[in-house]
């Protein structure tokens, strides 16, 4: 089974480079019913649990007008995740899939993305269904669905370009 740090049959597993910091900031705290990974769904359901996500300060303003989508992209850092393999074995059956081929946790840079189903706003706090990380998991960003989402900026010429552009 995966499920926690072990190297499985024909895993590859490389010396990383030093991590650098990308500049990210932990924007809010993931709170959700599961303290295992055994225990965690591999992809979040729309009818699964409840769970919440709290804003930081000073980012709490910036949740202005999320309350009018029922779906959000929420993005979160996989922070108990290995990073450095780049063949894994998810079956532990020997057969290894390249890192980029897979929405493993395992990755360079453990970004874990999910859509969830928004079912309350509650000032800095949001109660949605679908995620599937680790209670305590830091939040990265949040966003509209794109599916939901019209750009409010007036369009410019990119937007209608098709075909081969110049590169
Ligand atoms: N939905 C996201 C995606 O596709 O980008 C994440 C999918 S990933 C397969 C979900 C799994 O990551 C969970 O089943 C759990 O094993 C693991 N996981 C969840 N939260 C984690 C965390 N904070 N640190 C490390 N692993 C985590």
């Amino acid at each position: 089974m995966v499920r926690e740090n072990e190297i499985r049959e024909n895993e590859v597993a490389i010396e990383p480079p030093a991590p650098a910091d990308a500049g990210l900031v932990f924007v809010g705290r993931i709170s959700t019913p599961w303290t295992s990974r055994m225990e965690t769904p591999r992809q979040g359901r729309h009818d699964g649990p409840l769970c919440r996500i709290e804003i930081f300060e000073p980012w709490v303003p910036a949740l202005k007008g999320v309350e009018t989508f029922e779906r959000l992209e929420i993005l979160y850092w996989l922070d108990r995740s290995r990073r450095d393999l780049v063949l894994q074995s998810p079956a532990s059956n020997g057969k290894v899939h390249g890192t980029f081929s897979l929405r493993s946790p395992v990755r360079p840079n453990p970004i874990g993305t999910s859509i969830v189903k928004l079912e309350a706003v509650e000032g800095a706090v949001l109660l949605v269904r679908g995620l599937d990380c680790l209670d305590g998991t830091p939040l990265l960003d949040l966003k509209p669905d794109r599916s939901l989402f019209k750009p409010i900026a007036p369009p410019q010429p990119g937007d209608f370009q098709t075909g081969d552009g110049e590169t």
